[in-house]
């Protein structure tokens, strides 16, 4: 291809203590709070994005083997829409909001939501989508008024070059600052005071940031993995499910959070759906995936020899792929029928291209091994009926959730993503991108007209009625009783005739009025009878 990379090199640790102390005293120049600042930088940065494109699919080839569709659908075009989404839509969520529920009195301080920067915030890559988990959270951090130091994986170096080289040619560096290195550097850059640690990585290492970020009371947000379940019933289409499930882990050859780990398939349509894998695969890569130009690698390794541990592990029988190549990292994508739910296979999370398919009796055995193996997952895949699919959103708990297909909630880049429970916290993405990274301050301004009414708060109160004349104004009665029933005013009883609502009040008319037909139909019968002569 010929494009030169920038070459990556760790930051040296002593100055990173006054990168931040300078980041820092920007947050307080204000320079950041100005929202067209903000959409400056980030246009800036849009167009740095776009002159490095051909570097990012480059740097990505050579850190994972991404494919150039994979690089520019999932890394490139993706922070850009993200620029652009965001650019045109800041000034409006900038704004302030009036506050909701606010009661006629209270109205006159003019409650209202401002959305503050936080201050000073640290963004940590994670290493598979490595543009897109970088840029993507600092594009809300930007968006939200901060200063931001960008951490990039250290594990995808030569992304991690391009991004530095893509920042410092676009951002203002005294507001906004890449950071390399790998754990030395991290130990610095976490005995700093930060206003928000953004992290995406595994669950080990974000006990470490949290950990760090506790005696600051930082708030975290935390982007880790899961053992995610897919679920496909005697129901589901096998054909569709098989497809959508290869492609949710064949896509950067199964270094995907959101991937499913393991596929729990009832033992009716198991053979067909094994069958329609292999089918699959044929037509994903006709030359097999070794050959094919967008089949990814393993990162390093470590991750290659992980991966391959696990499947050395396994008590199941492989029935397609399986083969390895060390010196290329290269792992086939590779379907394991596996017989016991905690096979080596579905013990950890495989964040490589296994595909580990478990037969199960019904539904209901599904989801009680689904939340076994993980109670809260990053995401769940159930393919079935609508009846059956209600059901595993019923029974189970995680970040998100795809009806139907593998991961497909995550490849919006304007729905709010996240983790529950030890599969994360917090949220970003589109408009909760902006929203993580800002305080949501509550303002009231109170006029000086209004005193008279207020004077009542003043004390002294012993001796006096001010209590009983504030609650009046104040407190709202309940509208339950001891039984927690719901109890009617008698305005609400006509209008809905004692059944609370207006449609099933409408309802209960419509009987009434039947059964009073019913009733008149049937007295009409008699008297005529009883007039009429008798044939
Ligand atoms: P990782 O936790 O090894 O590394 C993430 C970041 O943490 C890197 O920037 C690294 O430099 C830093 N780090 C590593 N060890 C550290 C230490 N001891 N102290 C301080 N910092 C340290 O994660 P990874 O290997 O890059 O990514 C794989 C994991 O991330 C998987 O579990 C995957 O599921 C998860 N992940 C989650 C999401 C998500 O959006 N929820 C996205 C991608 C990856």
């Amino acid at each position: 291809m010929g494009v030169e990379l920038p070459v990556f090199a760790n930051t040296p640790i002593e100055e990173i203590s006054s990168t931040v102390d300078r980041l820092r005293k920007t947050f307080w120049t204000a320079k950041t709070r100005n929202v067209q600042f903000r959409i400056k930088q980030l246009r800036k940065l849009y167009w740095a994005i776009e002159d490095n494109k051909q570097e990012i699919v480059e740097a990505c080839r050579k850190d994972l083997g991404k494919g150039f569709f994979e690089a520019m659908i999932a890394e490139v075009a993706w922070v850009q829409n993200d620029i652009v989404f965001m650019t045109k839509n800041l000034e409006k969520w900038c704004k302030d909001e009036k506050a909701p529920d606010i009661d006629l009195t209270n109205k006159f301080m003019n409650p209202r939501i401002r959305k503050d920067p936080l201050g000073m915030v640290l963004v940590i890559g994670a290493f598979n989508f490595p543009i897109q988990l970088s840029f993507g959270p600092m594009i809300g951090a930007i968006s939200g008024g901060n200063t931001v130091i960008l951490k990039p994986s250290e594990n995808s170096p030569n992304s991690a070059a391009v991004m530095q080289k893509i920042m410092q040619q676009s951002l203002d560096p005294d507001c906004y600052v890449c950071i390399q290195g790998s754990v030395p550097e991290m130990k610095v850059l976490l005995q700093e005071r930060w206003d928000k640690i953004f992290f995406t990585g595994s669950a080990t290492v974000g006990k470490i940031i949290t950990q760090a970020a506790a005696p600051h009371l930082t708030p975290v947000t935390l982007e880790l993995g899961g053992r995610n379940p897919a679920i496909v019933t005697r129901k589901a289409d096998v054909a569709l499910a098989a497809r959508r499930l290869l492609w949710a882990k064949t896509m950067n050859a199964g270094q995907v959070c959101i991937s499913q780990n393991y596929t729990l398939v009832d033992k009716e349509v198991l053979d067909a759906f094994v069958d329609q894998l292999k089918i699959g695969l044929k037509e994903f890569f006709p030359n097999g995936a070794k050959a094919s130009e967008d089949y990814g690698r393993m990162v390093n390794l470590n991750s290659f020899n992980r991966v391959k541990k696990m499947l050395d592990g396994t008590s199941g029988k492989i029935v397609a792929g399986g083969t390895m190549d060390a010196d290329e990292l290269f792992i086939e994508p590779t379907v394991v029928v596996i017989n016991d739910p905690e096979d080596s296979l579905m013990r950890d999370e495989s964040f490589g291209p296994l595909l580990p398919v478990l037969g199960v009796d019904n539904l209901d055995q599904a989801i009680y091994i689904a939340n076994k193996t993980h109670e809260t997952p990053l995401g769940v895949y159930a393919f079935g009926s609508k009846a059956e699919t209600d059901k595993v959103l019923a029974s189970t708990r995680s970040g998100g959730a795809s009806i139907n297909d593998g991961m497909y909630h995550g490849t919006i880049g304007t729905l709010a993503f996240g983790g529950v429970g030890d599969s994360g916290s917090g949220s970003y993405r589109g408009k909760a991108s902006f929203d993580c990274f800002v305080h949501h301050r509550s303002i009231t301004n109170t006029p000086g007209w209004i005193e008279t009414l207020l004077k009542s708060r003043y004390p002294p109160f012993a001796g006096t009625n001010k209590y009983q004349q504030l609650s009046k104004i104040l407190f709202a009665k309940p509208n339950f009783d001891r039984e927690g029933n719901e109890k009617l005013g008698w305005v609400t009883w006509l209008f809905t005739l004692g059944t609370g609502g207006f449609f099933r009040g409408a309802f209960r008319a419509l009987l009434l009025a039947g059964v009073a037909v019913m009733i008149k139909a049937l007295i009409d019968r008699r008297t005529m009878s009883k007039v009429l002569p008798q044939s």
